[in-house]
């Protein structure tokens, strides 16, 4: 495992993500909800969040490859969908890990709306409002962060670190060596 010191608590994570769920029950009451979680990153989030979602809910994954390597974001984005979904008309609320730069979720919004769907949200469990390029905000953010790399819960570096039950900072001295 990568060298990393605790940034969010397990404990307050899932404090949180049972807020976030309330706020979309109340949101989204008596309605469907088309969730479409951005892999990999999102998979452990969507997971909890939804096991606590009272509305009826699908969801859908679609893999969108931006970090060529390690810390340093690219600009291009790549998708890839596990399946092909039709979302017209529908209340689409996605799911992300986080919003960096924003460039991701920039391109998946215009993606997802290129589909005709009846409403289309945001939902990120972490936000670093400092590194924003794009004029982007989600609708549901878990918490802001400082600019510095995080792992866990979900969320990787080289692909290690997705099981930690918490968020962590990678050690600076992983990356720079
Ligand atoms: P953006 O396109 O907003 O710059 O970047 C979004 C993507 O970059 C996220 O989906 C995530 O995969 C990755 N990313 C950005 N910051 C971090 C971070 O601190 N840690 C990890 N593990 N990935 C990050
Ligand atoms: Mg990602």
């Amino acid at each position: 495992m990568y060298r990393n010191r605790l940034l969010i608590t397990e404990e307050q994570i899932q404090h949180r993500v049972r807020e976030l769920a309330e706020d979309l029950n109340k949101e989204y009451r008596g309605k469907s909800l088309d969730i479409v979680s951005v892999l990999k990153g999102a998979m452990i989030f969507t997971s909890d969040l939804i096991r606590l979602l009272e509305m009826d809910v699908r969801i859908h994954f679609l893999q969108a490859l931006s970090y060529s390597s390690g810390t340093e974001s690219s600009e291009t984005v790549n998708l890839h969908f596990t399946s092909v979904f039709d979302i017209r008309d529908c209340d689409v609320l996605l799911v992300e890990d986080i919003l960096d730069t924003g460039i991701t979720l920039d391109y998946l919004v215009k993606h997802l709306k290129e589909n005709a769907p009846g409403s289309i949200r945001i939902c990120v469990l972490l936000d670093k409002p400092d590194r924003r390029k794009l004029n982007i905000q989600a609708d549901y953010v878990g918490f802001q962060i400082p600019d510095d790399f995080v792992i866990g819960y979900g969320l990787d570096y080289l692909e290690y670190g997705r099981q930690l039950k918490y968020i962590g900072v990678l050690d600076r001295s992983e990356y720079e060596k």
